[in-house]
């Protein structure tokens, strides 16, 4: 049987490959051979974009903003950000970026230095220290990193993630700044090496053909086995918008893709489908077992015991589709440590981490704090977490 080398493709440093016939089994999975999940999973995270500074310009993203116009959040705008994160239940810091910003961002770049910053990278950890001090636990999306960034990170984050999106050659990344499939496959590997649980996902849509989804998947798949550290694969959509001519996928081929990714992973992985984005209802019988993250908003972003409307929509899903909704942190189950798991936990603790803990540094002392905060970590995580109901509006237990 013949194997599929993207290591020799892509000229990386490391082997990555996998067997044809995985390929094939993915390219040849329909809804029907894939079940429903007994449960679904979301996280309560605030937003914190750091920048929308970015060094790529991708067809199809609406979250860049070009030199002169991008942003750069003050640590008093993080800190005002997770505080009332935190004091609306929320357990995540949720740090969206650009890319690495480059030369042309020198407004970026000026700031930073006015601060006191040698680079973004630096006034990102500070950024996570203030999330942690506001008593929420940062799940970092940094874009392209490489081993080195991921152990100064790592102390500070208890999840991090990028989107390989797909290992094709798509018009979508063309240009003068072109994300590159390579990189994506490094920095998903780099965090395995360091032992961060880590989510990743393809997007859907973007030029790139059915081959290059299995391929992708398969791609995340053997990475996952070699280190032990995805924790969820998104299956994405792109979405129409201003600045993309991509259609959205049509629901037969979300069904499809959705079906791939739960039969091409290993079963301890989740696969996840944003409701903001993808016809969620419609792809519960493909395997999905996570809803992402949801945030307060407006009003109701300042009062925990009102009702979130994101909340009340993935609680009308899974009533939709007959199975408990459960809260979680950003981290998985399965990566914390046996102390901070719920009795009962019936899921695959994750393997040994590479680097001897997957957690590290400030996570562990944040989950152990004995605080408002360390109490609400801990909740969630025991599954006591109150959640509201679609039939009440009220609160209610997270149980089974
Ligand atoms: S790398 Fe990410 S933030 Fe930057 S342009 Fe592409 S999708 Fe947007």
């Amino acid at each position: 049987m013949s194997t599929v080398d993207l290591g020799g493709r892509f000229g990386l440093d490391f082997e990555l490959a996998f067997r044809e016939s995985r390929v094939q089994r993915a390219l040849q999975t329909t809804p029907a051979d894939v079940s429903a999940a007994p449960q679904l999973t979301f996280a309560r995270n605030v937003f914190v974009p750091l920048t929308t500074a970015c060094r790529y310009t991708c067809t199809y993203c609406t979250y860049y903003d070009p030199p002169g116009e991008a942003s750069l959040l003050s640590e008093s705008e993080v800190r005002d950000r997770c505080r009332v994160g935190a004091d609306a239940g929320c357990t995540e810091a949720l740090f969206t970026f650009g890319d690495e910003p480059d030369d042309r961002y020198t407004r970026i770049h000026d700031q930073l230095d006015e601060w006191g910053y040698d680079s973004l990278r630096a006034y990102h950890i500070r950024a996570c220290e203030i999330a942690l001090e506001e008593g929420l636990l940062p799940h970092s999306n940094p874009g392209d990193l490489d081993r080195a960034g991921f152990d100064r990170l790592k102390p500070v984050n208890a999840s991090m993630g990028v989107m390989l999106e797909t290992t094709a050659d798509v018009r979508a990344h063309s240009g003068a700044r072109q994300k590159e499939p390579a990189d994506r496959l490094r920095t998903i590997r780099a965090a395995g090496e360091a032992g961060v649980p880590f989510t990743t996902g393809i997007l859907v849509g973007i030029g790139e053909e059915w081959r290059d989804r299995a391929e992708s998947l398969a791609a995340i798949a053997r990475l996952h086995e070699q280190y032990g550290h995805v924790q969820e694969v998104i299956v994405q959509p792109v979405v129409e918008n201003e600045r993309s001519d991509f259609a959205s996928p049509d629901r037969t081929t979300m069904r499809r893709v959705t079906a791939m990714a739960r039969r091409v992973l290993p079963e301890s992985v989740s696969v996840q489908s944003p409701p903001n984005l993808a016809p969620v209802r419609e792809l519960l019988d493909c395997g999905i077992d996570d809803l992402g993250g949801v945030s307060p908003v407006t009003d109701d972003y300042i009062n925990p015991e009102y009702e979130w409307p994101a909340l009340r929509e993935l609680a009308e899903i899974a009533d939709y589709g007959g199975v408990p909704l459960h809260e979680r942190l950003p981290v998985y189950d399965r990566y914390l440590p046996d102390r901070f798991r719920r009795v009962g936990f019936d899921g695959l603790p994750a393997d040994a981490s590479p680097t001897g803990a997957w957690l590290t540094g400030q996570i562990p002392d944040a989950l152990a704090a004995p605080d408002v905060h360390g109490e609400r970590f801990r909740s969630v995580a025991r599954r006591e977490a109150p959640l509201a109901t679609p039939e009440t509006g009220a609160s209610a237990p997270g149980d089974d």
